[in-house]
């Protein structure tokens, strides 16, 4: 069979491997895919949703390419915050924040919070030329730490400690440990089904 050749919104050479690493585990998935070609700029995340900026990202790559395109958004939403950083998690302390810069941030807005519940959240979106669109999102609950803590990981890493993994921020866990619970795992295992199993049905999957 001829593989299925997906071109990825992403050039971020980790994000990259992560979902080679999901396609490749997933049963009868076979696919070449390709980063985002260094003449095809970023675009612009103007969206009010992860849904909407996924796909802002996708449609730009099957426009320049007229191949199958998959992108990715994540937010982290914080119960006690209203639900920000959400969408704007990457620019939460502004356009050129760091992660640190938006980790400090986020243990000020919430240094008198006792609720500390929070959601990361990804959305893996699937473009074809002719318009067909498949998407999954996957979430991980948790709760926001007191002091970042660990050093693996990256964003929002060392202040999120997951449910299923009490005790432990994301930034402590193994890379293995986080790909098996975390959002982005969850949502491209799920897309990565919808792919193989060739179901064009329009429509989202939770996982
Ligand atoms: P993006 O949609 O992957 O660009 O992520 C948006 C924001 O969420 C950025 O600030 C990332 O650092 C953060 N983020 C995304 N995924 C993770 C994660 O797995 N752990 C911690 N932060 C993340």
């Amino acid at each position: 069979m001829t593989p299925i050749k997906i071109v990825l919104a992403t050039a971020n050479p980790h994000k990259v491997s992560e979902i080679e690493e999901i396609f490749r585990s997933q049963v009868e998935l076979d696919t070449v895919l390709i980063p985002r070609p260094t003449e095809i700029p970023e675009v612009e995340e103007t969206g009010e949703t992860l849904v909407e900026n996924a796909r802002l990202k996708a449609a730009a790559i099957v426009r320049a390419t007229n191949s199958m395109a998959v992108a990715d958004d994540t937010g982290l939403f914080v119960r006690a915050l209203g639900g920000a950083p959400g969408v704007h998690s990457a620019r939460y302390a502004g356009e050129r924040a760091t992660d640190q810069d938006n980790v400090a941030k986020l243990l000020t807005a919430m240094s008198r919070v006792t609720d500390r519940r929070a959601t990361f959240e990804t959305v893996a979106l699937a473009l074809m030329p002719d318009g067909t669109e498949f998407r999954a999102i996957g979430a991980v609950h948790g709760t926001i730490a007191t002091s970042a803590r660990g050093g693996g990981g990256f964003g929002y890493d060392p202040v999120f400690i997951p449910d299923e993994l009490p005790g432990r921020t994301f930034a402590e866990l193994s890379s293995q440990e986080k790909h098996r619970l975390s959002h982005r795992g969850r949502a491209f295992r799920a897309l990565g089904e919808m792919i193989a199993r060739g179901n064009l049905a329009r429509g989202t999957e939770r996982s």
